[in-house]
C-alpha cells in the first residue's frame, strides 16, 4: 500500500513537472507575439484597476498594451519615438513601463488617429520629452518632444475645437503629402497617411529595418473597424489602408512571422492576420453594396446580418461600443453618402 502511494505521488510529480516544462516550452517559443489583451476595453474602465503590459516586438520596437490603444515605442541611441499615448489617466503607468524600456529622452510622438484612447496623454509625454539636449530652441521654442500627425488630423482637431479637445493634444508638426519619412535609431521611419479610414486623419507607421508596421485602428484585432463618419471616416479608406498594409508586409515561412503588425488594439499579428481581416471587411462591405444595389433599406440590410458568417461576429462582434449593427450601419451610410 505504501509502495503504491509512493508510485502514485511520483507519477503525479512527474506529470506536474512535465506540464510545467511544456508551459515553459510554449512561452519560450512564442514569447513576443501574443498578448492576452484580446477583449475590447470596457466603455467606462476603472483606470485604477488597469495595468499595462510590455512586450518586445522585434528589432527596436516594443509594445505597451493595456492603456487604451496599443502604444508602440522605438528605442535606440537617438532616443525614444512613441506611436500614440493612450488614455490620459493611464499615463503614470505607461511612463513607468517606458522607463524600463529606455531611459533616453522622448524625441518624437506620432499619432495614428483622433480617439481619446490613442491621443489622451499627448500633453504628458510631449512635456516629458525633449528634441535636443541643449535646452530651449531658437526663439524660446520649448524643448519638448515633437508631436506629429497628418495635416488632416490637425484640421479635424481644429474643427472639433479647443473646448472639446485641448490644443495641447493637437499635433504642431504635420505633413500634407501621402507619406512622411525620416531616419531615427538607425532605421527609416515612414508615416503613411490613409485618408477616409477610421477618421479623415489616420496614419500608419512603418519601421523599415525592424520590419514592424503600427496600424492604428485601421486594423483592430478586437473589433470590427471603427468608422467615425462625423470626422471623415469611410469604409473604402479602411480597405485601402489594409491593402497598402498587405503590400509592405512579407511573411517569413508558411504565411507565419516575418513583418510584425501591431494593430490599434489586441495581439501582435503578421501578414496572414491582416489578410483575413482585409477579406472579412471587404466581404461585409460587398454584401452591403449588393443590397444597396437591390434598393434594400438599411433596416432590411441589417435584418440579413451581413456581418454574421463564419467566425466574424463570434470573433469581432464583442465590442459593446462598436456592435456589428453599428458597423453595418456605418458601411451603409459611408457607401450611400453623397460624394462632394
Ligand atoms: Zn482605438
Amino acid at each position: 500500500m505504501k509502495n503504491l502511494f509512493l508510485k502514485i505521488s511520483t507519477f503525479a510529480a512527474v506529470t506536474v513537472f512535465a506540464s510545467a516544462a511544456f508551459a515553459v516550452l510554449i512561452s519560450a517559443q512564442q514569447p513576443q507575439i501574443r498578448t492576452p489583451r484580446q477583449m475590447p476595453m470596457p466603455a467606462n474602465p476603472d483606470f485604477s484597476k488597469l495595468e499595462v503590459q510590455t512586450l518586445h516586438v522585434q528589432g527596436n520596437i516594443h509594445l505597451i498594451a493595456g492603456a487604451g490603444g496599443n502604444i508602440v515605442v522605438q528605442a535606440g541611441d537617438d532616443g525614444v519615438l512613441m506611436v500614440d499615448t493612450g488614455y490620459d489617466k493611464m499615463s503614470d503607468k505607461v511612463m513607468a513601463a517606458l522607463k524600463k524600456i529606455s531611459t533616453k529622452p522622448i524625441r518624437d510622438i506620432v499619432l495614428t488617429t483622433l480617439a481619446d484612447d490613442h491621443t489622451g496623454a499627448n500633453e504628458v509625454f510631449v512635456k516629458a520629452g525633449s528634441v535636443n539636449q541643449a535646452g530651449p530652441g531658437l526663439g524660446g521654442r520649448p524643448n519638448t518632444a515633437d508631436l506629429i500627425g497628418s495635416g488632416d488630423l490637425l484640421r479635424i482637431m481644429t474643427e472639433i475645437g479647443p473646448d472639446k479637445i485641448s490644443v495641447n493634444r493637437w499635433p504642431p508638426k504635420t505633413f500634407l503629402t501621402p507619406r512622411m519619412d525620416f531616419y531615427m535609431n538607425d532605421e527609416p521611419v515612414i508615416i503613411m497617411h490613409i485618408p477616409e479610414a477610421n477618421t479623415g486623419g489616420d496614419s500608419m507607421v512603418w519601421f523599415r529595418r525592424s520590419d514592424v508596421v503600427v496600424t492604428g485602428d485601421i486594423f483592430d484585432e478586437t473589433s470590427f473597424p471603427h468608422i467615425d463618419l462625423e470626422h471623415g471616416g469611410g469604409i473604402n479608406g479602411i480597405i485601402e489602408g489594409l491593402n497598402q498594409l498587405l503590400e509592405i508586409t512579407v511573411p517569413k515561412h508558411l504565411q507565419e512571422g516575418g513583418t510584425m503588425v501591431v494593430p490599434g488594439h489586441g495581439r501582435i499579428s503578421d501578414e496572414h492576420d491582416v489578410l483575413e481581416y482585409r477579406d472579412m471587411v471587404t466581404i461585409i462591405r460587398n454584401r452591403v453594396q449588393n443590397a444597396i444595389n437591390k434598393k434594400m433599406t438599411l433596416a432590411q440590410i441589417k435584418a440579413t446580418k451581413p456581418s454574421y458568417t463564419y467566425e466574424y461576429e463570434l470573433r469581432f462582434g464583442n465590442n459593446k461600443a462598436w456592435t456589428p449593427e453599428m458597423f453595418v450601419e456605418a458601411i451603409y451610410k459611408s457607401l450611400t453618402a453623397a460624394k462632394p
